[in-house]
């Protein structure tokens, strides 16, 4: 791999996309409830693994332990969004980034200011919504009550989120997928090659560079360009500095 310049690497791409997982979010010390540790902590509190309890059945069979859930290890953990997804959106304003794809639920991209993000698996604030008259509620009247109710019908509001269990819209995976294929680099940060999001879009990239950001190795980081580890903030904030001092080319 050798040396190599991300920022130059980065502008010489005419279609960049950005594929971002979770170590990005811990980076900004957003827990998550699939870290390990965490994982069996949750099973000690509700006697079911995270996965059991964040799923369409959990939901429409016990809601309000689903809502116990859903408030203290979810919506808890929402932050502000860190340097990182800040230097993510000042990277589209240049033009070189091109979009975003995630599975994580905080709408962190679009919250920093990304205008292309696909929220593959949906996100807190959007989209809570009454699964009978289809009502949409804002994220705060997800805490309201045991239970948040639709005011119109009396059922549990279904969160913004895509549940274990439900489809998540083929639309929105058809397009992610048609950006990746437009891609010449991918960039992939706060992921390995071997979580799902990676799994499931690498298939569609016919470019010619993985550029991988994360906060340590893999065994299949081999699979990538080029690897970086540490911080993305650091990183994408280099690159921007670098930006700066030497505007990219237009390309023609
Ligand atoms: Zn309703």
């Amino acid at each position: 791999m050798g040396q190599f310049s991300l920022a130059d690497i980065l502008s010489k791409s005419s279609y960049l996309v950005c594929l971002t997982g979770r170590e990005m979010m811990v980076e900004d010390g957003i827990d998550s409830m699939r870290d390990m540790k965490t994982a069996y902590e949750i099973e000690l509190k509700y006697g079911y693994s995270p996965e059991e309890v964040f799923s369409a059945q959990f939901f429409s069979t016990r809601p309000e332990q689903f809502y116990e859930f859903y408030r203290s290890e979810v919506l808890a953990q929402a932050k502000e969004p860190g340097k990182a997804y800040g230097a993510l959106a000042a990277l589209e304003k240049t033009g070189i980034l091109k979009c975003v794809i995630t599975r994580q639920l905080f709408n962190l991209e679009k919250r920093a200011g990304c205008q292309n993000v696909y929220n593959l698996h949906g996100n807190i604030y959007e989209n809570n919504h009454c699964p009978r008259c289809g009502r949409i509620y804002p994220m705060d009247y997800m805490k309201k009550g045991k239970v948040p109710l639709c005011e119109t019908c009396g059922v549990p509001v279904h969160p913004g989120v895509v549940l274990l269990g439900e489809m998540v819209e083929i639309g929105k995976i058809t397009r992610a997928a048609d950006e990746v294929s437009k891609a010449d680099t991918l960039l992939i940060l706060g992921s390995n090659m071997r979580t799902e999001i990676v799994q499931q879009f690498i298939k569609y990239f016919q470019g010619d560079r993985i550029v991988l950001i994360n906060a340590a190795s893999h065994f299949a980081d081999r699979e990538a360009d080029y690897c970086l580890y540490g911080k993305i903030a650091d990183y994408l904030g280099e690159v921007l500095q670098e930006l700066k001092q030497k505007p990219t080319e237009k390309k023609g």
